[in-house]
């Protein structure tokens, strides 16, 4: 058993096909939700999490494609919000990999992009959510 982490795109005049129930039960996926912005007759989005075996998800992949769903890996990224950070400190002791970093001499808080790897520690940890995680 495999899990993959995905993001479909709905078109509006799909949003009212029962997609998620159909790949966990024909395809016999689980299917756990990250994210999701699906709203009746609009274009939408869900972001997911799918497990099972590599024969029923390539099935289902392509069942989404006859039905016109875009697929596109899921990436997740951090960016911080220059304009609400504070420069507080909160959020450095939390990250795992140094990419948030407080500077001795001006007290200013870096973010090292290339040095995140998006574990969202950092999201909680900010009063001021200033780490905002974007899709
Ligand atoms: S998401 Fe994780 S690795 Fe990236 S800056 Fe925040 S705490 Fe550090
Ligand atoms: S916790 Fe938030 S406000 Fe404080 S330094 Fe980190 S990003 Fe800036």
């Amino acid at each position: 058993m495999n899990s993959h982490r995905i993001v479909l795109h709905f078109s509006n005049d799909v949003t009212n096909q029962p997609i998620i129930y159909t790949l966990c039960q024909k395809y016999n996926l689980i299917c756990s939700i990250i994210k999701a912005s699906i709203e009746p007759n609009q274009e939408g989005y869900v972001a997911l999490e799918i497990s099972g075996e590599d024969k029923n998800y390539d099935q289902a992949l392509e069942y989404l494609k006859e039905m016109k769903i875009r697929v596109e890996d899921f990436k997740r990224r951090i960016i911080r919000n220059e304009e609400k950070c504070t420069d507080c400190g909160a959020c450095v002791g939390f990250c795992p990999t140094g990419a948030l970093a407080i500077d001795i001499d001006t007290r200013k808080i870096s973010f090292n992009d290339s040095k995140c790897v998006a574990c969202s520690l950092c999201t909680r940890a900010c009063p001021f959510k200033a780490m905002q995680t974007n899709f």
